[in-house]
């Protein structure tokens, strides 16, 4: 298992997905570094207004956006922590190594390819 270059693509996917929910986060400058500050301004009054329903909907669109990011961002973190534990390329359910053609095509999955569509049922 070559755990460096797969090291390698998860911090660069990690960069990117930072820098995309930057792009995301812009739009409310409040939560520029907090990306879960956007969640907790959902109960500010400004919302409560129906003149900011406009508003309200770009932000629940970005909302989605964000909430897709911030998975695969957790998906990368914890496949490098995987790494970091040794535990990486092993299947969470079965314990058995996972395909390494699986891996490099994605290096977040936490499944065997056999779990993988046991689990789709
Ligand atoms: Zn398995």
């Amino acid at each position: 298992m070559q755990d460096n270059n797969i090291k390698e693509k998860l911090e660069k996917e990690k960069q990117q997905l930072k820098k995309s929910l930057g792009d995301v986060a812009t739009k409310d400058p409040k939560a520029k570094h907090d990306y879960d500050a956007k969640f907790k301004n959902f109960g500010d009054p400004i919302f409560d207004n129906t003149a900011e329903a406009a508003e309200v909907s770009l932000y629940d669109s970005n909302l989605s956006v964000e909430g897709n990011l911030e998975l695969k961002l957790k998906d990368v973190n914890e496949a490098l922590d995987r790494i970091k534990e040794g535990t990486f390329g092993k299947c969470e359910n079965c314990n058995k190594e996972i395909d390494k053609a699986r891996l490099e095509a994605n290096p977040t999955a936490k499944l065997c390819i056999d779990c993988a569509k046991i689990n789709k049922k």
